[in-house]
């Protein structure tokens, strides 16, 4: 009989959801994506972690949050750009949109998936 872990499971960042260890490869908990996720393309992965990401962003934003979430309202895949917009909506109403400053245009994070 196996003892049953405490642990809830990994993270899948591509779907966001916990999964248990079963639903992942050695090679995908490393990487975060579950077996289910790891068949999809590399550019649905990356949109369906984008998308993630957007939702999950914290409450209260930085300027450099606001400026990535703001250039995802203009992103090329029109997932991510629903939710970065419906987000954006959300937190500033569609006429309020908020005064960024001009940055270069290093990347913000450092996630090497966007
Ligand atoms: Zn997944």
């Amino acid at each position: 009989m196996g003892k049953k872990r405490k642990r809830r499971g990994w993270y899948c960042r591509i779907c966001g959801r916990y999964r248990s260890n079963e639903s992942f490869t050695g090679k995908g908990r490393k990487k975060h994506i579950c077996k289910d996720c790891a068949k999809l393309s590399g550019a649905e992965q990356a949109s369906n972690a984008a998308v993630n990401k957007i939702i999950n962003l914290p409450f209260s934003l930085s300027k450099d949050q606001i400026k990535w979430l703001r250039k995802k309202a203009h992103d090329s895949r029109p997932d991510v750009r629903e939710a970065a917009e419906m987000e954006l909506e959300m937190r500033f109403g569609t006429n309020n949109e908020p005064e960024i400053p001009d940055y270069d245009d290093d990347f913000l994070f450092d996630d090497d998936f966007f």
